[in-house]
């Protein structure tokens, strides 16, 4: 078996959307840890989710958390399961169900469709904004919809992960409760948490591993009506039993732990990483927007995201040579998702710069091969 020092420097440099890269000083005190929490006796996986142990755990992530994005304390910091798409149903079961209201979506792309389709299975839904005539390329303007404030929310989903479309601040919105899905962009900067009714986010993006997903909501939308809901769809519940009514990811809730501890103390807060961000996404765009004829950007510049950049080639075929070639170098999982094609690039919170630099390098020289 590999030492732990070979490990480390086996690693490729992986694009994935999700599950996807984790800082390499997380996974090592992973490692260090997962025989035996110093202290504890046993590890994390067989720790009880009832004993001191885990709840210093559990309340350690939450408070790590609530220091990163200054949560006030009326909101709850829920760690949910069935992922995101769970999270599709919750919202609309626990704040439009019964409400006599209407939820409203700013559908921006194919994960907003995905939370609309299981929004009008529990009430009526209205799509103030869709931008499928420009293919899911760019954000709306505040001019281009209208929300009402009579609404039972208004949702809206920060980064489009599979075209790389990014909200960098939040929609415009009134006096209905704003709902985030936020899976894939949670964490890379600063958040006006205020603004927010209730923010999603499954942790296997940017924020920890897969089976774990935070969700942060503002008390007054924890209603009594949620209690007759199935004891775990309802948010009310949760909270009531701080994220233990049953048996929790445990694993997970200790590994985003981790993760926004690595974000306070090595990174230095949400505004050095979205300075990184910004930094780490305008060194791959800008080597794109040196050969539009070649790179082809999906996103509208003023739209791009800072964790999915999304482009295509000018072939199939090329695409195809470009992704073994990539494959080769270590670049791993660039391949855009299946329902559109073309070449993603994922570049969440721990793509290091180093892995930007080698992607930059790769675009430059593959571009450069073909035009001989
Ligand atoms: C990945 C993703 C989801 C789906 O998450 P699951 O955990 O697989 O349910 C939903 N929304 C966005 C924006 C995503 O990126």
């Amino acid at each position: 078996m590999n030492s732990p020092a070979s490990a480390a420097t086996a690693r490729i440099f992986n694009f994935s959307p999700g599950p996807a890269v984790l800082p390499l000083p997380v996974l090592e005190k992973i490692q260090r840890e997962m025989v035996c929490m110093p202290g504890k006796g046993v590890s994390i996986l067989e720790m009880s989710h009832r004993d001191q142990a885990f709840l210093d755990i559990l309340a350690a992530t939450q408070a790590s958390l609530r220091e990163l994005l200054g949560i006030p304390s009326h909101y709850k910091i829920l760690f949910l399961q069935g992922g995101s798409r769970m999270q599709f149903s919750m919202v609309p079961m626990n704040l439009l169900r019964g409400s006599g209201k209407t939820a409203e979506y700013i559908l921006t792309g194919s994960w907003g469709k995905n939370a609309i389709k299981e929004a009008v299975k529990e009430g009526p839904t209205k799509v103030i904004w869709d931008g499928k005539a420009d293919n899911y390329s760019r954000l709306p303007r505040a001019d281009e919809y209208q929300s009402s404030d009579a609404a039972a929310y208004l949702h809206f989903t920060s980064n489009e992960t599979i075209e790389g479309v990014q909200f960098l601040d939040e929609p415009a919105a009134g006096a209905a409760p704003l709902v985030c899905d936020a899976s894939s962009d949670f964490l890379c900067r600063p958040l006006p948490i205020e603004r927010y009714g209730l923010i999603y986010a499954c942790a296997q993006k940017n924020a920890g591993p897969a089976g774990v997903t935070v969700v942060i909501v503002r008390d007054d939308l924890l209603a009594p009506s949620q209690d007759i809901l199935p004891g775990y769809l309802s948010y009310r519940g949760h909270a009531d039993e701080d994220s233990l009514w049953n048996t929790p990811n445990t694993f997970g809730i200790y590994v985003v732990g981790l993760v926004a501890r690595w974000l306070l103390d090595d990174v230095g807060g949400l505004d050095n990483m979205l300075r990184r961000n910004r930094d780490k996404a305008n060194r791959i765009y800008e080597l794109l927007d040196e050969s539009p004829d070649f790179y082809q950007g999906h996103a509208q510049r003023e739209s791009r995201s800072l964790m999915n950049v999304t482009f295509r080639l000018p072939t199939a075929e090329i695409e195809k040579a470009f992704l073994s070639e990539a494959e080769r170098r270590g670049l791993r999982s660039l391949k855009g998702h299946r329902s559109v094609g073309g070449i993603r690039a994922s570049i969440y919170n721990a793509m290091p710069l180093e892995g930007i630099e080698a992607l930059r390098t790769f675009l430059r020289e593959f571009r450069d091969s073909y035009r001989k």
